[in-house]
C-alpha cells in the first residue's frame, strides 16, 4: 500500500511571519478536510523550520521537510546544514536533487548518492528528484535520461535504505513555467520508473512513492492523480496559497 503525499516546495519565498501563517493556515485546513490517507510535507527555507515544527500536531499528518542538506555529517563547511542537524530539529524529510539545486549548484547523481546517504543515516527520508529538460523530451530520450539518473544516484544506497524513499518526477519543462505534463506523458513516465526501481530493488519498488511535479495546482491534480503510478506531487508555485495547497490534496 502506497502513502499518497503531497509535498510543497516553498523554495526562497515566505518572511518568517509569512511562513508562520502559511503552515497554520494549511494545517487547520489540514484538520478539518485532510483524509487520514493522504500526508502533507511542507518544505520551507531552512531558517523556518524550527518555528514550522512547533506548529505541527501528532494527530495531523503534515509532516517538515528540508529542501537540500549537505553530504557531510559536520565540519569546516561555512553556511551549509547537515542531516544530523535537521534530524535533531525532528525533521523528517529532505528534498534531494531538486532540477533548480542540480542547474545552479552543479549537484550531479554521484553526489545525490552521498547526500541520499547522509540523509538516511540520520533517519531522514529523502525526496528524491528526477526529470529530464526540454531538450531531452524533444529529442526522444527522456525514459533513458530518467532511468540513467535513477540508477546513478540509488545503485548506491542499501535495499533496506531504500525503503525509505520517495521520488519525484519532475519534467524540467513543467517547472514555474504553466505548462504541465499531460495525465498520460506522467503515467508512461511513472510506469518507467516504477518498473526501472523494480530492476533494481525489487518488489520494494511496489510500495514507493513516486509524485508529479510540474505547474500541479487544484485544476488539473485530480487527472494527473489518476495515474496508477502518480502517488500525489511536489508543488512548486501553488504551495504557497494554503486553500491550493490543500485541495490539491483533496484531488485523489
Ligand atoms: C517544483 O519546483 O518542484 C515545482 C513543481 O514547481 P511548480 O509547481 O511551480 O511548477
Amino acid at each position: 500500500m502506497r502513502t499518497k503525499i503531497v509535498a510543497g516546495n516553498w523554495k526562497m519565498n515566505q518572511s518568517l511571519d509569512e511562513g508562520l501563517k502559511l503552515a497554520s493556515e494549511v494545517i487547520n485546513i489540514a484538520e478539518a478536510e485532510l483524509p487520514d490517507d493522504v500526508k502533507l510535507i511542507l518544505a520551507p527555507p531552512y531558517i523556518h523550520l524550527a518555528s514550522i515544527i512547533h506548529l505541527l500536531n501528532p494527530n495531523i499528518n503534515v509532516a517538515v521537510a528540508a529542501q537540500n542538506c549537505n553530504e557531510h555529517e559536520r565540519g569546516a563547511y561555512t553556511g551549509e546544514i547537515s542531516s544530523s542537524m535537521l534530524a535533531s530539529m525532528k525533521v523528517s524529510h529532505v528534498i534531494l536533487g531538486h532540477s533548480e539545486r542540480r542547474a545552479y549548484y552543479n549537484e550531479s547523481n554521484e553526489l545525490l548518492t552521498e547526500k541520499l546517504n547522509a540523509a538516511f543515516s540520520a533517519g531522514l527520508t529523502p525526496i528524491f528528484c528526477c526529470g529530464e529538460p526540454l531538450e531531452i523530451r524533444e529529442a526522444g530520450t527522456h525514459f533513458n535520461y530518467v532511468k540513467n539518473q535513477l540508477t546513478e544516484s540509488l545503485s548506491g544506497i542499501s535495499s533496506d535504505n531504500y525503503k525509505n524513499l520517495i521520488v519525484a518526477y519532475e519534467p524540467i519543462w513543467a517547472i514555474g513555467t504553466g505548462k504541465t505534463a499531460s495525465s498520460e506523458q506522467a503515467q508512461e513516465m511513472h510506469a518507467t520508473i516504477r518498473k526501472h526501481l523494480t530492476s533494481l530493488f525489487g518488489e520494494a519498488a511496489e510500495n514507493t512513492s513516486i509524485l508529479y511535479g510540474g505547474s500541479c495546482k487544484p485544476g488539473n491534480a485530480k487527472e494527473l492523480f489518476a495515474g496508477d503510478d502518480v502517488d500525489g506531487g511536489l508543488i512548486g508555485g501553488a504551495s504557497l496559497n494554503a486553500r491550493d495547497f490543500v485541495d490539491i490534496a483533496l484531488s485523489f
